[in-house]
């Protein structure tokens, strides 16, 4: 369970995990709760501060919060096994734990290693009334009265996002954008989010540029559970403004064959993230043997391993470093696109993650079957 169909990782990988489990024999449904805008620009807030950002959120907003999510235990039929909350958005739907039993999971995606302590604090008595809890990376592990998974999120390999295309249907997609091959091209695929910084991706940008001829595509759409992206985005248009070399493309959230063969087309991709979950948009552009430049921030350390599977960066003068690096030295950003490849090969597909499910669920379900080595 989660709140959104559409738009960011949680969705990429329930889309593609759901339907892969099912035909393993498991009997699992994907359900999305109901929210309404000012919900989710509540929600929102609370993503930004559990990523350690300032955030003022008042009493009634806690309220409307609390209201939303047991109108929504209302009007769902909770019947399960085992049940998976992904996120903050729907975490009041385990106060049923007490009538209905079960067990219950709660998964965080987001990078809590330094969050704001109101808001967690809040979170706080419904997190612990879970069985479990999931986080993407060792780091944004907490103190908790409960056990704690580290479960790395997932690419798969066949869908759409990810397959191989031929150099024709790459072609198309440069044409339909109007993005010329005629130099190098570095690309960030984000929601339009300030945690992404496009702003800051853009600054690199221009930086490189001063000593390497090259294009900027900057491709993201919106998740319908995130309000803040019309903002962020005529940011960047603003920003963008009169350079013919920067490409700022607000595309439909289910672009998926436009956003592989964007990735595919590139020559450097970037992840300039100030704060990450996982980032899975690295894990999908090393998949394709990119070299990558992206921060050293949430989980892409984990996939980023510097200067073998990738380049770590800091701040804006260090992105710009690391693709000029990147664009002057083809033969070492190839071997560090290979690598990145074998990497998520054997760390990031769908088929560990899924392993990775039926072993908590044995684990959280039947630990007596558990063995351990
Ligand atoms: N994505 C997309 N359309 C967009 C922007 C992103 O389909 O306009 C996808 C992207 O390819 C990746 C996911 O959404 O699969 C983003 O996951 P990530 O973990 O990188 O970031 P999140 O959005 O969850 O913070």
């Amino acid at each position: 369970m989660n709140s959104t169909f559409v738009g960011g990782g949680v969705a990429e990988i329930l889309s593609r995990m759901v339907p892969l489990v099912q035909e393993m024999g498991v009997d699992a449904r994907w359900i999305v709760i109901k929210g309404t805008q000012e919900f989710f620009q509540v929600t929102k807030k609370f993503h930004n501060a559990l990523h350690g950002r300032q955030e003022d959120i008042t009493k009634d907003e806690l309220e409307l919060f609390l209201e939303i999510n047991r109108k929504n235990i209302e009007e769902l039929n909770l019947d399960a096994d085992v049940f998976f909350i992904h996120d903050p958005q729907p975490i009041v739907l385990v106060t049923q734990k007490k009538k209905l039993g079960r067990k219950w999971l709660w998964r965080c995606h987001i990078d809590v290693s330094r969050p704001d302590q109101r808001v967690w604090d809040f979170l706080l008595p419904f997190i612990v009334e879970y069985d479990a809890a999931v986080f993407s990376a060792p780091a944004f592990s907490r103190p908790l009265a409960i056990r704690q998974f580290l479960i790395s999120p997932s690419i798969d390999p066949l869908s759409d996002k990810n397959r191989d295309l031929t150099p024709e249907t790459i072609d198309s997609v440069l044409t339909m954008f109007g993005i010329p091959k005629d130099k190098p091209i570095i690309t960030q695929v984000s929601r339009f989010d300030y945690l992404k910084d496009p702003v800051g991706v853009i600054q690199a940008f221009e930086l490189v540029k001063r000593s390497v001829d090259c294009r900027l595509v900057l491709a993201g759409g919106t998740a319908t559970d995130d309000p803040e992206s019309g903002k962020v985005l005529a940011e960047v248009q603003e920003r963008a403004y009169g350079n013919p070399d920067i490409h700022v493309l607000s595309i439909p959230p289910d672009s998926n064959i436009e956003i592989n063969a964007l990735q595919r087309a590139s020559t450097v991709v970037l992840q300039k993230s100030l704060k990450e979950g996982f980032g899975l948009t690295v894990s999908e552009a090393l998949w394709k043997a990119k070299p990558v430049v992206a921060s050293a921030v949430g989980g892409i350390p984990l996939q980023v391993r510097d200067k073998l599977t990738g380049l770590l960066s800091h701040g804006i003068e260090g992105t710009a470093y690391a693709i000029r690096q990147l664009l002057t030295n083809p033969e070492y950003a190839r071997w560090l696109g290979e690598n990145g490849r074998e990497h998520v090969r054997y760390n990031f597909l769908i088929t560990r993650h899924i392993k990775d499910y039926m072993l908590t669920f044995l684990a959280v379900g039947r630990p007596e079957e558990i063995v351990y080595l």
